[in-house]
């Protein structure tokens, strides 16, 4: 099987995974991964429990379809993660090969509070949530397909590989499809078990416990 083919499966066969979870509903929530010669993306208006893995959409970097169906409306969130992290932005970060939008609900819940730090929005409480996504800012708020909304993804996006959508959801790059699913995935229970300790007082790691496994993780 060439790679290609590998990544079209890997693709559709983690969609479906994240479907059934419920992870993400409707028609919403996409995935990507690079290719040799471009990178594949889930076609717009398709639900990731059912993809075909010839109709995905094959793109080349300056955004253009090569091949299969129509991308997603949201393939410039995508885009704007593979430049700024894989060296052609102004502060490239660890390079990206797969990233993962999802509507994924305690993401999405957490993306409306008013009261957070947009800076950093969830609490380091687990060790797995510092390893996984370390920190996680809130990009403003821009209606769907505005592509203002790509302008500030790119702001964040060289020194962060997961960030939060203010009232949309998680936007999370990985150096393959399955660390950026076990990051996305952590970063949405993460945000259940906030939600779930509201009005509870808790004990999140303190500093040195969180630069000790970032020091760990390199
Ligand atoms: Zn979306």
């Amino acid at each position: 099987m060439s790679a290609e083919a590998r990544a079209r499966e890997d693709i559709c066969r983690l969609a479906k995974s994240l479907f059934d979870r419920g992870l993400t509903h409707g028609s919403t929530g996409n995935l990507s991964a690079k290719l040799e010669d471009g990178w594949l993306l889930t076609p717009t208006g398709s639900s990731l429990g059912s993809l075909d893995p010839a109709r995905l959409s094959k793109l080349s970097w300056k955004g253009e379809l090569i091949s299969g169906d129509k991308p997603s409306k949201e393939s410039f969130l995508h885009l704007a993660m593979y430049e700024e992290r894989n060296g052609t932005g102004p502060a490239a970060g660890a390079p990206a090969g797969a990233v993962i939008h999802l509507h994924s609900t305690h993401s999405v819940a957490v993306s409306v509070l008013d009261d957070v730090d947009p800076a950093d929005v969830l609490p380091p409480i687990t060790a797995y949530y510092v390893m996984r996504v370390g920190s996680l800012p809130l990009v403003p708020y821009f209606a769907p397909g505005d592509l203002k909304l790509a302008d500030a993804v790119r702001r964040f996006a060289g020194r962060h590989h997961a960030l939060l959508l203010a009232n949309h959801g998680p936007v999370v790059a990985g150096s393959t499809l399955a660390a950026a699913a076990d990051a996305i995935e952590e970063l949405e229970e993460t945000a259940k078990l906030f939600l779930l300790l509201h009005g509870r007082r808790i004990r999140a790691l303190d500093q040195k416990q969180v630069d000790e496994l970032r020091k760990r993780n390199g």
